[in-house]
Formats: C-alpha cells, sequence, structure tokens
C-alpha cells in the first residue's frame, strides 16, 4: 500500500540525487539520459528482474523520419504522426506533448541504436489502423522481453545501480510537497530509506489495481489485466497525494485478440492484413479495423466474452515475425484447415454461417466497398486456403491517464505550476491517448515511456527542474 508522508525534514543515511522508481523501459530509458549527462541515478525496482509492461508487450515503438524508414523508402514525418495520434484520440490529448513526442521518437531510437546498440528495424509489411505511415520499430525478435533485456544490459553497461526487490511504498514530502526522499520494503518485509533530491515516477499506471480500474475503467472492470501484475496504480496515488493534477483516467489500450485460453497476444495483422473476427455463431460483430484497443470491449460482449480470429496462411506467414504468434503456434492455439468448413468443423462453428460470412467479405474486398458496420476493405486481398482461425478475448492492456506533466515531465499541479522535483514517464504520466480505449494509436504505450524517459532523465540532469 503507497503512502506519502508528510515531514518538515528528515534526516537519511544515504543520499541520492536522483532515482527512479520503475525499471520498465520508461525508468530504464531515464536513467541512462540522466547518466549519460552525469547526474547520479539509481534505480528502484519491486521485482526480482526488471520487466514490467514493456517485458509482456510486443516491443513496437512508432516513431517518424528515422534512418530506416528512409532505408525502407518510407516517407513519414513527426508532424504527420502527430496527426495520427490527435486524430485516433478525437483531438482530446494535450497538442504539446503530442508534438514532443512524435518529434523525439526517432531521436531517441537513434540514440538507443547508435549509444546503446539497440538494433531497431521498421516493420515493412503491414500496417497498424490508424497510422498513414508505417513507422513502428522493433528489435529483431518483435517482443519486448528483447526490448527490456537490452535496456538492462545498457544500463549495466553504463554500471548505473538498479536495486531489484525494492517495493517503494512511502515517499516522504514536506509542506511545500518537495519529496526528501522515500522508503522501500525488502522480500523479508525489512524497510529501508533513501533521500533523494529529484524523483521520477517510472512505475507504469493502475491496470493492476482492480478497484482502480473498477473506478475509471467500468467497461473493463471484469476483463483480463494481461500487463504487469505489479503496476498497481502507485505513481498515481502519490503525485494525487502531493496535489498533481491528473487527467484522462479512463484512458486505456485494451485489446482484441488474446489467444484465449492460451493467454498470448496474436498481432492485429491478422486483421489489418485482411482477417476479420467471428463470434461463437459464425457471424461478424463490429468493424474490426477501427483498432484493437476499443475491439477488447466488443469481444468481451460476445457470448462468453471470446471470439474467433479468422484469417490465412499468407497472413500467417506475415504475422510469424512475433515471437507470440510462433508461440501461439506451438501451443497449438493455431488452427488452420485446407478448406472453410473443415475450419468451421476444428473451431466448433455452425459451418454455413461461418461460409457467409466469409463470402459477405470477400465480396465486399472484390468491390472494394465498405461493409455494414463501417469497415472499409479497398485493397484487401480474399482469404485462400489454406485457412487460419485463432480463439481470441479482450483484455485490458495498460492504463493511459495519470499524472499530467509538461515537456519537461514535470509534474504539475492542477493551476499549470511544477511540483518542485518530481517527474513522470511512461504510464506514470498522462498520455496521449485521450480518455477512452478508441483514442489509443498502436505505440501510444512505449513512445511516451521512451520519449519521456529521455526527456525526464535530461530535465533532471540539466537542472532545469
Ligand atoms: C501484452 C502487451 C503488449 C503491448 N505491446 C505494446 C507495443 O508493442 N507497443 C507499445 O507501444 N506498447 C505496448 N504495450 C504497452 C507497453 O507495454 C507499456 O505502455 C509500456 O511498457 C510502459 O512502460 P513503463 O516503463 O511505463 O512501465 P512498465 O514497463 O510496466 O515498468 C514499470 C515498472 O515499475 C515497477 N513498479 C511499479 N510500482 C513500483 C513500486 N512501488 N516500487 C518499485 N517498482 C515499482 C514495476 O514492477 C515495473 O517493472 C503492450 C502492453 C501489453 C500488456
Amino acid at each position: 500500500m503507497s503512502q506519502c508522508v508528510r515531514v518538515a525534514e528528515k534526516a537519511f543515511d544515504y543520499r541520492v540525487p536522483l532515482v527512479v522508481i520503475g525499471a520498465g523501459a520508461a525508468g530504464l530509458v531515464a536513467a541512462l539520459s540522466a547518466h549519460e549527462a552525469g547526474e547520479e541515478v539509481l534505480v528502484l525496482e519491486r521485482d526480482p528482474l526488471p520487466r514490467g509492461s514493456t517485458a509482456l508487450s510486443a516491443g513496437l515503438v512508432p516513431a517518424a523520419a528515422t534512418r530506416w524508414q528512409r532505408a525502407a523508402g518510407i516517407v513519414d514525418t513527426p508532424e504527420l504522426f502527430a496527426g495520427d495520434i490527435l486524430r485516433k484520440a478525437h483531438g482530446e490529448p494535450d497538442a504539446q506533448i503530442v508534438d514532443h513526442v512524435t518529434r523525439l521518437a526517432g531521436p531517441v531510437l537513434e540514440w538507443l541504436a547508435d549509444r546503446h546498440d539497440l538494433k531497431f528495424s521498421v516493420i515493412e509489411d503491414f500496417s497498424y489502423p490508424g497510422h498513414s505511415a508505417r513507422r513502428m520499430h522493433g528489435l529483431a525478435s518483435r517482443s519486448g522481453e528483447e526490448l527490456i533485456d537490452a535496456l538492462r544490459a545498457a544500463a549495466e553497461a553504463c554500471e548505473i545501480p538498479v536495486i531489484c526487490d525494492a517495493h517503494v511504498t512511502t515517499l516522504f514530502a514536506d509542506e511545500t510537497d518537495r519529496v526528501l526522499g522515500l522508503a522501500f520494503a525488502r522480500p523479508d518485509g525489512s524497510l529501508e530509506e533513501i533521500g533523494c533530491d529529484r524523483l521520477i515516477l517510472a512505475c507504469n499506471g493502475y491496470g493492476g489495481n482492480r478497484a482502480l480500474v473498477a473506478e475509471h475503467i467500468p467497461s473493463l472492470a471484469d476483463a483480463t489485466y494481461f500487463g504487469h501484475a505489479g503496476n498497481q496504480g502507485d505513481a498515481l496515488s502519490w503525485g494525487q497525494a502531493l496535489g498533481a493534477a491528473t487527467r484522462h483516467l479512463n484512458g486505456h489500450q485494451g485489446h482484441g485478440s488474446v489467444a484465449h485460453p492460451a493467454g498470448i497476444l496474436i498481432s492485429w495483422a491478422t486483421i489489418t492484413e485482411g482477417g476479420f473476427q467471428v463470434n461463437s455463431q459464425g457471424e461478424r460483430f463490429s468493424n474490426e479495423a477501427k483498432g484493437y484497443s476499443e475491439q477488447a470491449a466488443e469481444v468481451l460482449k460476445q457470448p462468453d466474452g471470446v471470439a474467433w480470429t479468422v484469417f490465412d496462411a499468407r497472413i500467417a506467414a506475415i504475422t510469424r515475425q512475433f515471437e507470440d504468434f510462433r508461440r501461439a503456434e506451438a501451443m497449438g492455439a493455431v488452427l488452420s484447415a485446407e478448406s472453410l468448413p473443415q475450419l468451421a468443423v476444428r473451431m466448433g462453428l455452425p459451418e454455413e454461417a461461418l461460409r457467409r460470412t466469409a463470402e459477405a467479405v470477400d465480396a465486399c474486398k472484390q468491390a472494394g466497398a465498405q461493409d455494414g458496420f463501417g469497415r472499409d476493405f479497398a485493397g484487401s486481398q480474399p482469404l485462400s486456403a489454406p485457412y487460419c482461425a485463432v480463439r481470441v478475448t479482450g483484455a485490458l492492456f495498460h492504463t493511459q491517464g495519470g499524472l499530467v506533466i509538461d515537456t519537461q515531465a514535470r509534474v504539475l499541479r492542477p493551476d499549470g505550476t511544477p511540483l518542485p522535483n518530481l517527474y513522470a514517464a511512461g504510464g506514470a504520466a498522462c498520455g496521449v491517448s485521450g480518455n477512452d480505449a478508441s483514442g489509443y494509436l498502436s505505440g501510444n504505450g512505449l513512445l511516451t515511456a521512451v520519449t519521456l524517459g529521455r526527456t525526464a532523465g535530461a530535465t533532471v540532469a540539466a537542472g532545469r527542474g
């Protein structure tokens, strides 16, 4: 249980200039950034090993005008990227933050590649909904596990101290809201205290906290949480106790394509490349192409809260670049058959209904037309044998609302003034997705983790806070 204790002053046996709470992408990038600028930094992580939601993710970071895009002949600009984010989020996010993160994303990835040997490449063979250019960058396995391991290796190479098994429970702050230090619990229950001059909150949002999810995101109150369980909303509660403004607490990333019961993310390439979803009656129920985030609630509304994603071997070949998909195949979660009737039998769905649905989709594709749900099939290839299907459910991946920050990652009060020495990055801060699931543009999560991490570290080190 996190708390903020007010004290006039407090002596600590041990002090560091900068503490970062959380060793996910935001925390490790913040630490690398601060360290590079000469700041002495300590990272505290509650788990035995840095993982966070970052390790569970596909590790894909959107960025515009990168050298990888240029090499692939992809034309893109930060302005185009910012426009996509604002359009998807109905104009709700802070335009200055959107401008900041979209300008910074490319340079941050190139810095991580050049300084810390993270070998990014751009996904060239399929598009994500709402992105007007192919701009998702990832490491070779397209897995967050590889990303977090690479960031951890970079921190180790820089000899940045990362204390694991250090669950921060308490902030100590004075009457001016200045953080003086903190206490963290060790696995044996003992408590240790450290003083700090500045604090970066990089401990993500509140997806792992059922009560907060029920309060802020009632539509997913009973949904599976697919993110990191340790993200309990500590940043939010500390920030609120210190008088910080919060925004868009209903904002989140859902996902309508988690293999069930295998519990493995199935890439949305299955949809954007021409697949579709049906319920247990073999009928479509939505415009899947709007985005995977809002599709979580659509899938959960179907009988038993499940649906089937139907695609074909061509699409499977594209999706196989994702380690998760390869794992799902190895576990037998991806069914395939030489004909649709055979596939229907394997899925346990009415053959006739699935055939009718597939024919209606094909007709739309051939006509380049929109269907009754408003999905535009123009340019989409018809499915062909062999066919594939995965049973999926909807899940909550992470929350997008949080502490209001400025473009220096300083945490702000409701009147717009910054708290004396508190910064936030990644899921701890209010993101750029607005106030509901439909505002999430693919990659918004790691986008704000790496860019605001970079910003927070640099701001602190520059002593501008
Ligand atoms: C299945 C899945 C797939 C995803 N795929 C993508 C994707 O491809 N692209 C994308 O952009 N986003 C994706 N996301 C979202 C993305 O993972 C997150 O937005 C991002 O990882 C957030 O980074 P972070 O550093 O803020 O948080 P995290 O990576 O969760 O790190 C926070 C860390 O803080 C620690 N912590 C929490 N509280 C405390 C405390 N009190 N004391 C000490 N430590 C604490 C946690 O243990 C954790 O290690 C995905 C999410 C999921 C669940």
